[in-house]
């Protein structure tokens, strides 16, 4: 009887671990604009996509992307100067 309760308290634990939400699944996720240097397309990029991109880059190296556009190169709007 001693093992099944403690069963089910580690149960409560883990119900309640998740409803915590540990992964942040239901935190928003946030969205990076990127702009198209050849067409001037934007694009809506979440932020983890624009991570793992990062992993081949160097530091402080710009995430370049694929424009679905145009199939040029996007960058970071933000890093664009706006005229
Ligand atoms: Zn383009």
């Amino acid at each position: 009887m001693a093992n099944q309760r403690k069963q089910d308290k580690s149960w409560a634990e883990i119900d309640k671990w998740l409803e915590e939400d540990p992964f942040g699944l239901d935190e928003e996720v946030e969205i990076i604009l990127f702009k198209c240097l050849d067409c001037n397309g934007t694009d809506e990029v979440p932020e983890y996509i624009i991570g793992e991109f990062s992993l081949d880059k160097k530091r402080g190296e710009e995430v370049e992307l694929h424009c679905p556009h145009c199939n040029g190169t996007m960058i970071r709007a933000r890093n664009i100067p706006s005229d």
